[in-house]
């Protein structure tokens, strides 16, 4: 082989390997403004932003507890109020989805109780969660800041819409005890590989009362108190709701399954 084509073989290695690359990139089969590329499902949205559009699973309703149990299996036993919503009892426990999810888009909504006396404050202040796959929690907690309320002053990253005991919120966006507030959590669950290393981490956006508060945000493991979290290989698990000892409650459950390459329609 002369010197040339030496050459020639050599950037000819590369552009294949390049070609190669770009490949192995390429997130579609179809090119820029491809008619022949199918359009995504209609979804009909809810006339109100919050309710459940059509293809969504309704998990609370205000009806009953069916899609809901306690974590040894028992039936739920959270009390429904004016078939509006439910409230933690004392000593009820956490109560989990039947069901079992992975990457989702959930909404719940949640209240915390007026007339909690200011004196209780820190994690003892109308403490909840939610729980994504039965280990990611989204803190629920009464964080509401005003110049006329005591202020909790918390740890951030256990205040309401931190992803507890790892990320604050960016912002604040609390309303006042007694009011309804929202989440629209849209969640990447965990991969793990056949050792049962997390290949990639569980992803979180969340908005808090229509507030961006994570945006694509890396979970760093399983929630854990006073421990770093961590991750251990899991298969898909429930929504979980979480009796932390006080009268929380929440409304207008409802999920949505997200596909796990949402762009990649074939
Ligand atoms: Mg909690």
């Amino acid at each position: 082989m002369t010197g040339k084509s030496r050459i020639g073989t050599f950037v000819g290695c590369i552009a294949i390997t390049a070609v190669t690359t770009l490949a192995a990139l390429e997130t579609t089969r179809y090119g820029v403004h491809d008619m022949g590329r199918p359009r995504p499902l209609v979804v009909t949205p809810a006339e109100q932003v919050g309710q459940p559009p059509l293809d969504a699973t309704v998990l609370f309703n205000g009806e009953d507890l069916s899609k809901w149990q306690k974590g040894n299996g028992a039936d739920a036993n959270w009390t429904i109020v004016d078939d509006d919503y439910m409230v933690v009892p004392p000593k009820a426990g956490d109560i989990r989805t039947r069901e079992v999810f992975g990457s989702c888009q959930l909404h719940v909504e949640w209240r915390t109780p007026e007339g909690v006396p200011a004196r209780v404050t820190n994690q003892d202040r109308s403490n909840s969660g939610v729980f994504l796959m039965g280990r990611y929690e989204v803190q629920v907690l009464d964080s509401y800041t005003d110049d006329n309320y005591q202020t909790n002053r918390t740890y951030a990253d256990g205040q309401a819409a931190s992803i507890y005991g790892q990320f604050p919120p960016t912002v604040n966006a609390c309303r006042a005890p007694g009011q309804w507030q929202t989440y629209d959590i849209a969640f990447m669950r965990p991969l793990f590989d056949e050792q049962g290393n997390c290949v990639r981490k569980a992803r979180i956006t969340l908005f808090h009362n229509g507030v961006c508060v994570h945006n694509n945000l890396d979970i760093e493991g399983a929630t854990a108190h006073k421990v770093k979290a961590k991750y251990s290989a899991h298969s898909e698990g429930p929504i979980v709701l979480q009796d932390h000892g006080n009268p929380v409650a929440y409304r207008n459950i409802w999920i949505r399954a997200l596909p796990e390459e949402p762009y990649l329609i074939e």
